[in-house]
């Protein structure tokens, strides 16, 4: 009866107490609350909200329903960083071991491709052999040796998150701000972080488009953090084009290595050590934002953070020779290049027909138990702005076959806009707003 009473109370308006959440997380767990109640429920909270005592109970129940990565041994600070999803965003993939490389210890727990979005586990098992399932235990071990772990959540890490987002996926209830910041905070708060920091996309790529609502996902997050004594730093930053030129799993990872041998493209570069500074600073291993940055060039420079990702792959399986050979990595049987059809400059890129087209191509999901084509995806030197002659290369297509790049060639041209300059609206600032326990600011373009 719990159940039935909990959801009409929420249908209705009304609030769940922190000991109403205990008993339906026993419930649920135990089996004795089946999934259709427990999907209205989620209905009920997606159309009623919770209020931030709500999120709190929710998010601690969460991470009380399973384990911790436990304290630091090595009594090294211990930071992690979380995005809402893009595509062609492979930050992850550099920042785990460039901020490891500079003496904190990352355990970087990661998801799936969701949507038109990619995902770290995705891209990090298209490195042959390389093991994303460890236990915690295992990814224990790893942290006290290295220092630093790629990692999915395990089975032991906040259970009660793990079931509720399968249901969440399943029923449209995803795009809430209580339950994404309990689901995100449940997961990093298990990690027993000294600090959190997120990047949360903006613009039509990401999965909360809007400004006002990116900032109140951060403003949710935060707020759960200090009630943690976590400290949470968030960027908003921009998803209305791929970042980068690589989008599918194999073809980001190697733009990842060329990044770590300091040969990333611009906005990777940007973005990653705008979001590595804040590690630093979270963890107090630099306390000037310009000391953090050369801390982190210097890893690159001296190959620190590449010799470290070499060294996660190898104890996580994974073959380390594609850091010296990303040819190591798998190949596309077919390419074609796209070329420009008219002059002009280049007014959109946009990153949901492309992160959809890998997902044509065979490297992203519809259903969450689809095989996923490693080598698949495109590599788009278009980026809104950009003026082009006619017959320009502007992408590289890799499918399996001819149908798939005919398929890939169509997603393109639905996603690259060329045209007249002034015809579209700019795009949005990559780094658009920083935001702490202490306010939201503009963060000033250079
Ligand atoms: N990622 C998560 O882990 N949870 C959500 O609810 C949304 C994105």
């Amino acid at each position: 009866m719990l159940a039935r009473s909990l959801i009409s109370r929420k249908r209705d308006g009304g609030r769940i107490t922190p000991d109403e959440w205990q008993e339906l997380s026993d419930e649920y767990l135990r089996g004795d609350v089946p999934d259709y109640q427990m999907a209205a429920f989620l209905m009920a909270v997606f159309l009623r909200g919770l209020d931030g005592g709500e999120t709190e109970a929710l998010t601690r129940t969460m991470l009380e329903s399973g384990e911790r990565l436990s304290p630091p041994h090595s009594g090294l600070p211990r930071v992690d960083k979380r995005s809402t999803g893009g595509v062609g965003d492979k930050v992850s993939l550099v920042l785990a071991p460039l901020v490891a490389a500079c003496g904190v210890a990352v355990p970087m727990m990661s998801g799936r491709g969701l949507g038109h979005t990619g995902g770290t586990l995705d891209k990090l098992e298209s490195i042959p052999g390389f093991r994303t399932d460890l236990t915690l235990a295992q990814a224990r071990a790893q942290m006290a040796e290295l220092g630093c772990v790629l990692i999915g959540q395990t089975a032991e890490i906040a259970p009660l998150d793990r079931r509720l987002y399968a249901l969440r996926d399943a029923t449209a209830t995803v795009e809430s701000i209580p339950l994404i910041a309990a689901s995100i905070m449940s997961k990093k708060l298990a990690e027993d972080l000294t600090g959190l920091v997120l990047d949360i996309k903006q613009g039509s790529g990401a999965f909360l488009p809007g400004t006002e609502r990116g900032l109140e996902l951060a403003r949710t997050m935060i707020e759960l953090g200090a009630s943690h004594g976590c400290p949470v730093v968030a960027l908003l930053t921009a998803m209305d084009r791929p970042l980068g030129h690589a989008c599918g799993n194999a073809l980001e990872v190697e733009e990842a290595v060329h990044a770590l041998r300091g040969e990333g493209p611009a906005d990777l570069m940007a973005v990653t050590y705008a979001l590595g500074v804040e590690m630093l600073l979270l963890t107090r291993v630099e306390t000037d934002p310009a000391a953090a940055r050369t801390r982190l060039e210097a890893a690159i420079g001296s190959g620190s953070a590449a010799s470290l990702f070499q060294r996660v792959i190898e104890a996580q399986g994974g073959n380390p020779g594609i850091v010296d050979d990303p040819a190591v990595l798998p190949q596309a049987p077919a390419s074609a290049v796209l070329r420009a059809e008219r002059p002009g400059t280049v007014l959109r890129v946009e990153p949901r027909a492309v992160g959809l087209g890998v997902i044509a191509l065979g490297g992203g999901r519809t259903r969450m138990d689809d095989r996923v084509d490693p080598a698949v995806g495109f590599v788009i030197t278009a980026k809104p702005g950009m003026s082009v002659q006619e017959g320009e290369a502007i992408a590289t297509i890799y499918g399996r076959d001819a149908d798939g790049l005919e398929r890939g060639r169509r997603a393109l041209l639905e996603a690259i806009t060329i045209g007249d300059a002034g015809d579209a609206p700019p795009p949005l600032p990559l780094l658009g707003w920083r935001v702490t326990s202490e306010g939201a600011e503009r963060i000033q373009q250079s």
